[in-house]
């Protein structure tokens, strides 16, 4: 799309990431890209560049789940839903496997297994072209247990006997993981303010029934590039004016497809069966179901369904795999083509360092060693002392330790721009 667009004159400038937003008055006035060439201890190096400061009557949002910029916009500015956002991990991997395994086109979804019923996922296999195969699986980031491995979960699902059967002696070809916004309709933050629309997945966009939200991606920011024509022509960019983005999307079908399914993750908030029962009353009544709107308790977070179930686990005691159906983390995170400039501060802040090794270790057994599913987080000793190391290069970008902390003491920053896992053709 990058190309069909550059063909029609619009300029695109890639590889440079969003580090803060450009606050005026009432709304937004632009972005302030990264600093280039920044060392690890955070000394300007030889090729330093500092970020450049993009003024823009309008500035669009579209940073998919849990965009850092959006994160902070829809706080500051209190635009939040109805509802918190809520959010699952998925993760997928590409495979090639020997011809007739499984059809072009082929499509299966599953539920469940090998979650327990106290959670809510799934998976999917999709056969693509030339004997390609898509699977994984998405679980919703509100389980109990801790110590859960949301990768290990998926390579579990692998070893299902009919998965096992359609990928067995094929080959892996690349890993990815990230996010998915389930809240829908209800969770949608104010799209607009002035000089700012927010589009996409960062907007709540995502049908979670159907886990899919590129069209509503695509189609959300037609509207928003509308509305800005609009108000551009009536020189006008206030949120007043761009409160129309709003109205377009309530117009379009975009709402009657969310709208449908508006209560649909609200209902496994407590675990699959009573889920089922819920999406099956949605279902005949149109998305209503029992109770409409289906509200999270106020300051509910995923986290707080955690157990306190701490302690210190012996690390080489975690799943390997086979190394031909499944894999570690690290195995993954090499096809995910992940690169990062070494050389640079680590883009995963943790602000208070103490609360892991003071008490997230006692409390929790340091979840972000399990939900991570890069290996990112390590928990070990240094000088008699716990201490986390954080390998931050192995970073896929999917946003689940911002999430899922339970303390919310790790922050995702952008990275140097251009580093990150390289999703071509996923
Ligand atoms: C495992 C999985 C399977 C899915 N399967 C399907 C499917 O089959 N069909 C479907 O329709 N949808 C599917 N989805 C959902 C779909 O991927 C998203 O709804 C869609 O990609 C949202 O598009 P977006 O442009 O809003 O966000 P994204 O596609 O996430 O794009 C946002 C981009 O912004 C970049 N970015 C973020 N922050 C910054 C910043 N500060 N500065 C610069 N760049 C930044 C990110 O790196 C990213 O490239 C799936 C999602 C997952 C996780
Ligand atoms: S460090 Fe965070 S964003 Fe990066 S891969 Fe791990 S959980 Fe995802």
């Amino acid at each position: 799309m990058g190309g069909l667009v550059e063909k029609k004159g619009v300029n695109l400038f890639t590889s440079f990431a969003g580090a803060s937003l450009i606050e005026e008055g009432p709304g937004i006035a632009g972005v302030i890209t990264e600093d280039k060439g920044v060392d690890k201890n955070g000394k300007p190096k030889d090729n330093f560049t500092p970020g450049y400061e993009l003024r823009a009557k309008v500035t669009v949002l579209a940073e998919g789940p849990r965009g850092s910029l959006t994160k902070n916009l829809v706080s500051r500015f209190k635009l939040d839903g109805l509802n918190p956002q809520a959010y699952g991990i998925g993760i997928k991997e590409l495979w090639d496997v020997p011809a007739g395994r499984i059809e072009t086109g082929f499509v299966g979804h599953t539920l469940g297994w090998p979650l327990d019923s106290s959670m809510y996922g799934g998976g999917w296999i999709y056969g693509l072209q030339q004997n390609r195969v898509s699977l994984g699986m998405v679980v919703a980031l509100e389980y109990h247990n801790p110590l859960f491995d949301p990768h290990e979960a998926f390579q579990k699902y692998k070893t299902h006997p009919h998965i096992r059967r359609i990928i067995e002696g094929g080959k892996l070809i690349r890993y990815g993981a990230k996010t998915v916004p389930y809240g829908g309709w209800y969770s949608m933050p104010r799209p607009y303010l002035d000089g700012g629309l927010i589009i996409g997945d960062s907007g709540s966009l995502l049908n979670s029934q159907r886990l899919k939200g590129i069209h509503t991606g695509i189609k959300s920011g037609m509207l928003a590039a509308e509305t800005i024509y609009e108000a551009l022509c009536a020189g006008d960019t206030s949120a007043a004016r761009l409160s129309n983005y709003s109205a377009k999307l309530e117009a379009s079908w975009i709402k009657k497809e969310l709208w449908a399914v508006r209560n649909f993750h609200q209902a496994f908030a407590h675990g699959l069966w009573s889920g089922l029962v819920h999406s099956a009353a949605q279902f005949v009544t149109g998305g209503r179901g029992f109770v409409d709107p289906m509200r999270a308790k106020p300051g509910y977070q995923e986290y707080s369904k955690l157990n306190r179930d701490g302690g210190l686990v012996d690390q080489s005691t975690r799943f390997k795999g086979d190394g031909a159906l499944t894999f570690d983390r690290l195995t993954d995170v090499y096809h995910s083509g992940t690169r990062h400039e070494e050389d640079q501060p680590c883009h995963l802040v943790v602000t208070e360092p103490n609360i892991c090794v003071d008490r997230c270790v006692r409390e929790y057994g340091n979840p972000c060693q399990y939900f991570c599913p890069a290996a990112v987080y390590e928990m070990g000793m240094e000088k008699g002392a716990p201490r986390l190391k954080i390998n931050f290069s192995n970073c896929v970008h999917c946003k689940t330790c911002d999430v899922a902390d339970p303390y919310q003491v790790i922050e995702w920053k952008v990275p140097e721009g251009g580093g990150g896992p390289n999703y071509e053709g996923m």
